[in-house]
């Protein structure tokens, strides 16, 4: 079958199509540049510019794929996590679609979608697997035994997401929005063990209630205080260095943390998913402890971490495959859908 999957829960505009297990065209439009002017994204400049974005980004990806809109067999769209206007943009939109073309609609979940994504690059995920999916609003640990219909969150974080403390942290050295990867470029040429910054909940006493649970907010609250302390003395603030210390904490954490994970509950193969697993501190140190462990580790290219239409196309084909009943064409968006709700 083949399957538009349209996001919109954010800023980018993502359209696509699969056609079995195989991805036609990923055509995507972002708003940030307009949402960098104002150093975080404002929910009504998004919406208007999905609005806009929404048929041009339709039609390239069409076009591209050579594909008739008579074609599509079923639509995904995005339901929930996001923000609500520019969710509702998306779910209007493939309503309409799933109307005016006869076909099923199936609302699914963004963060599995990252995860989901994989499959069109690195092929069906085993049996049981590990995703850790790190983006702007989450990091959490999931234990999936069918991207479709069993998925497990084991833990998550308590404060701030990965992303979201690295853009933080980048509005504290004065980075432009968002900080994160103007960070991983600047912390490549410093020293990541220039500074010993904490690593949030991997004490022992951290370990049983909060084993797969993450938190950054303190270490970027350290950051702060380290970097403060500097400037009140009027001293020079080592970026680089700042920057490589505080990646190197992040990465250090979710890394040790996932394997543990791994460990435990005796899985073979991690996938990593989301915006912030763009990243490339956490990919190489990734990279290298899961070839230690005996880990199979499986990152889609950077173009499939941040969010795109590819991922819920790809959510959508899993769903289709597995013979789910389709959503009701009134499916609501839900700005914090849980992670154990796969489709709406
Ligand atoms: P969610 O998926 O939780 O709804 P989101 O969709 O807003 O959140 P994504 O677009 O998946 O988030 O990811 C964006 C985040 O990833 C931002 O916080 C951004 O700074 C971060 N990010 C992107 N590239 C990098 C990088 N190379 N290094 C660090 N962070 C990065
Ligand atoms: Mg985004
Ligand atoms: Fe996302």
């Amino acid at each position: 079958p083949l399957v538009l999957g349209i996001e919109t829960s954010c800023d980018e505009t993502g359209v696509a199509l699969v056609r079995g297990e195989e991805l036609l065209v990923d055509s995507v439009a972002s708003s940030m540049d307009e949402h960098a002017r104002y150093g975080g994204i404002i929910p009504e400049v998004a919406s208007r510019a999905h609005l806009e974005a929404m048929v041009p980004t339709l039609r390239r990806a069409l076009e591209v794929a050579d594909v008739d809109l008579g074609q599509v067999d079923a639509i995904a769209v995005t339901a929930g996590p996001g923000l609500v206007g520019p969710l509702t943009v998306g779910t209007a939109a493939a309503k309409a679609l799933s109307i005016g073309l006869g076909v099923p609609l199936y609302g699914v979940n963004h963060v599995i979608g990252h995860a989901a994504v994989d499959e069109l690059v690195h092929g069906r995920f085993p049996d049981r697997v590990m995703a850790l999916v790190v983006s702007g609003g989450h990091s959490s640990l999931l234990l999936v035994d069918d991207i479709a219909t069993s998925v497990t969150e084991l833990g998550s974080t308590l404060d701030d997401a990965a992303g979201e403390a690295f853009d933080k942290v980048g509005r504290l050295l004065g980075l432009p929005y968002p900080g994160g990867p103007h960070i991983d470029r600047l912390a490549r040429e410093g020293d990541p063990e220039a500074i010993r910054f904490p690593r949030g909940l991997t004490a022992a006493k951290d370990q049983g209630r909060h084993a797969d649970d993450f938190s950054f907010s303190g270490l970027k609250t350290a950051v702060a205080r380290w970097v403060e302390a500097r400037q009140d003395l009027g001293q020079q603030i080592p970026v680089h260095d700042v920057a490589a210390s505080f990646a190197f904490a992040v990465a250090d954490v979710l890394t040790a943390k996932t394997i543990a994970a791994c460990r435990r509950h005796d899985v073979g193969t991690l996938v990593v998913g989301g915006g912030f697993s763009a990243n490339s501190q956490l990919r190489d140190l990734m990279a290298v402890r899961c070839a230690e462990a005996g880990i199979e580790l499986r990152i889609p290219p950077i173009r499939y971490c941040t969010d795109n239409g590819a991922m819920i196309a790809a959510l959508g084909a899993a769903v289709v495959r597995r013979g789910l009943p389709p959503s009701e064409l009134d499916l609501p968006v839900d700005s914090s859908m849980p992670l154990t709700r796969i489709t709406v």
